[in-house]
């Protein structure tokens, strides 16, 4: 990694560094996968593709399917890219579409969903207990990844108590680091494990203590750049809503801090995760907000903000893929100290009508400046 600084002021201009992966990308399907490939394919390296598409990724068949969907995704001019697939841990799925079909093809893991709890979630596993209870369809998945040497990437949420009581959606994740990941740890030692998307200052303390070669975190930009009350300042912000929920300002400070720590088991994965306005701007506003137009560059705004641009390199390009057992890449990528706006939302042709009907997608920070720009 290399950074040019201005002579003068000592301001970083540029930065030349390898290209990065995104290790929590949802890519979607049809006409959102079109517009959305590109950005990211522009930016990343591979990224690790979510399974929570309509219909979810359940098989092994499935996720190959919609590999060469993808592929055909983007203009290949971009460069090369490597989507890496995942499965979607169902109650259903089969040990064997993981222990056999896992070894030769790209999948990188399998997806826990807490059923319910997130965007594209039913079909997730009811019981958290079935992650860590022998004879379980989901346990004997486990082991079948544990021993391809594969990952499971949790959403660690937990939408119930220890007494069957509904969560506060703020206490989702505290309760899951708490309750569920130690036992799953527990019963698969061997295990490699993701907790995707941290959000809370408890799970930046217990990943930051027992992170290591089998247990990691992926950091999205939107939870390092705002807290609860950039979503509710003036009102609620729909385009500021994810899930995990963007927690208090002293949770984006402990994910700041494990950030500027800088440990190799701590990653970046954007939960780039688009949605038509209608899905947004409505009687229940969905969770996930597109990202990818700026993936790595609201990345590069924040570091410097927090003033560890020294460590993009490692926690964009080098974390990630070396816990899931992939190469690094050997391109590069250069981003510049140049202004630029995002200046206007996106459109995708809207489901089930004419294919001149067009839905607005509003990017993230619609309006806004973002300071660093890929060349
Ligand atoms: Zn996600």
């Amino acid at each position: 990694m290399k950074i040019i600084r201005d002579e003068a002021n000592g301001e970083a201009v540029r930065i030349n560094m390898r290209k990065p992966y995104d290790m929590h990308q949802h890519l979607r399907r049809d006409a959102m996968l079109k517009l959305v490939a590109p950005m990211v394919a522009r930016r990343f390296a591979g990224a690790v593709i979510m399974p929570n598409t309509v219909p979810p990724i359940t098989t092994a068949e499935m996720a190959w399917r919609y590999q060469e969907e993808i592929a055909e995704a983007w203009d290949l001019n971009i460069g090369s890219f490597e989507p890496l697939m995942t499965l979607y841990l169902t109650d259903m799925l089969e040990p064997r579409e993981v222990a056999l079909r896992f070894a030769k093809r790209t999948a990188v893991g399998v997806k826990y969903y807490p059923r319910g709890l997130t965007t594209g979630s039913d079909s997730g596993v009811k019981d958290p207990a079935s992650l860590w209870t022998k004879g379980t369809k989901p346990y004997e998945v486990l082991r079948a990844l544990a021993e391809q040497n594969k990952v499971l990437l949790l959403h660690a949420a937990d939408g119930l108590d220890t007494y069957g009581d509904e969560l506060d959606p703020y206490e989702q994740e505290k309760h899951f680091i708490e309750n569920t990941l130690p036992y799953i740890i527990d019963a698969h030692p061997t295990l490699k494990i993701s907790v995707e998307h941290l959000s809370t200052k408890e799970g930046a303390e217990f990943v930051g203590k027992y992170g290591g070669k089998r247990l990691g975190c992926s950091l999205t930009a939107h939870h390092l750049m705002i807290d609860r009350r950039d979503v509710f300042r003036g009102g609620f912000h729909p385009h500021m809503h994810w899930w995990p929920i963007i927690q208090p300002q002293e949770h984006k400070e402990a994910l700041r801090d494990l950030a500027r720590e800088g440990p190799p088991f701590v990653w970046l994965g954007s939960d780039s995760a688009p949605h038509p306005i209608g899905k947004k701007e409505t009687r229940c506003c969905i969770g996930g907000v597109l990202t990818a137009h700026a993936g790595i560059e609201f990345y590069t705004d924040v570091f410097e903000e927090i003033g560890i641009l020294d460590k993009l390199e490692q926690f964009s390009s080098v974390n990630g893929p070396s816990f899931f057992g992939i190469e690094p890449s050997k391109e590069q990528i250069t981003l510049v100290r140049e202004e630029w706006k995002i200046e206007k939302p996106f459109f995708v042709a809207k489901l089930g009508t004419p294919l001149s009907k067009t839905e607005e997608v509003i990017p993230f920070r619609l309006g806004e400046t973002v300071r660093w720009k890929l060349l």
